[in-house]
């Protein structure tokens, strides 16, 4: 039981924070779906982190990061091992580093990237108001390179730092991190603490208007307020995911409560109780569909996690 093997750093103060067993992930991710994670932590601050990471490495115990899971599909029968939010590793300010320029802001892992957005328009600072609309934390912005309108994290990312599974930290320059589309890596792994992004210099009114812009053209466009992860497919080289679904004639599919948003066909929505393994289905005859139709095989852009 994980619960009795990390009990002694519980039980002894060596954890700040909250810990909750059992815990449904259906109530912490945008999907609203997923089983329960064996244990799942809040702590808030680095030594309870290092504390919780070090004992799970000991007792080879699986650790998943948890940004605000919003990329996330869990499976029905939860995450084995321990789970890890970094939600209480949120601040946001700027470095001191510039060349005139451009500025760098430092943002804790847990910092909602809206916060940062609003933060960087208020100081004039431009170059990530592409990514307006984009819900989660800088941890699982930077880890998926996020991105939206030609501008992925990648783009603007100086340094990350980040802690293994023995605790220890250190730092890494965007050039070790391996980006591509949607993707990181984090050769030091597993747990990013904060980044550091380099932004350029304009007028906050001049900053404040493209945000709107964006994110206008989002909710022209997406299902922002329904129950999803995002886009549930890659967008192949050349070609868009949810053209080549709609192409397909999948808007509207359903299996059980998930159905292919009408609005974006790359959005799967939880239109009510939606389980895991209705989703997948869903997403084996959207695939299917489309590669019956273009005979280009799509690949998830959400991330699975938990027990099969
Ligand atoms: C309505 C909607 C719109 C969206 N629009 C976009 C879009 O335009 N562009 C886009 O790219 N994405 C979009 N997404 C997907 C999602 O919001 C992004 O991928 C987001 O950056 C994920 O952040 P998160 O904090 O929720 O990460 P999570 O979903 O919690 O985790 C995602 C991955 O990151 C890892 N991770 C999280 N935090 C850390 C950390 N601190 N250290 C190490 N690993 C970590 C997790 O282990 C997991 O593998 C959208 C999602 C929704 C629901």
């Amino acid at each position: 039981m994980v619960d009795y093997k990390l009990k002694e750093i519980f039980d002894k103060g060596l954890f700040r924070g909250v810990i909750k067993f059992d815990e449904p992930m259906a109530a912490h991710t945008s999907l609203r779906l997923g089983g329960p994670a064996e244990v799942m932590v809040f702590p808030e601050d680095l030594a309870s982190l290092q504390n919780v990471l070090h004992a799970a490495t000991g007792e080879k115990i699986p650790v998943f990061v948890f940004g605000a899971g919003t990329n996330l599909l869990v499976t029905d029968t939860g995450i084995e091992g321990v789970v890890i939010s970094l939600r209480d590793f949120r601040d946001v300010g700027f470095t001191g580093e510039t060349d005139g320029s451009s500025v760098v802001i430092h943002a804790g892992a847990g910092t909602p990237l809206a916060g940062i957005l609003h933060f960087a328009q208020k100081n004039g600072c431009s170059g990530i108001e592409a990514l307006a609309g984009i819900p989660g934390y800088l941890g699982g912005a930077v880890y998926m390179n996020a991105g939206s309108f030609g501008v992925e994290m990648k783009d603007v990312l100086v340094s990350v730092t980040v802690m293994n599974g023995s605790g220890e930290v250190s730092m890494l320059g965007r050039d070790k991190m391996d980006f591509s589309y949607r993707q990181s890596n984090l050769p030091e792994g597993p747990v990013i603490l904060s980044a550091d992004i380099a932004l350029g210099r304009d007028k906050p009114e001049e900053i404040a208007g493209r945000m709107k812009e964006f994110l206008q053209r989002k909710k022209n466009t997406q299902p922002l307020g329904e129950p999803s992860a995002g886009c549930v497919f890659k967008n192949p080289e050349g070609d868009a995911a949810g053209r080549l679904i709609e192409a397909a004639g999948c808007k509207g599919m359903r299996t059980g409560d998930v159905e292919v948003s009408s609005v974006h066909a790359n959005y799967f929505i939880n239109k009510g109780r939606a389980k895991c393994a209705d989703f997948i289905g869903l997403m084996e005859a959207v695939k299917e569909r489309v590669r019956e139709q273009s005979g280009i095989i799509l690949e998830p852009e959400i991330t699975i996690v938990g027990k099969k």
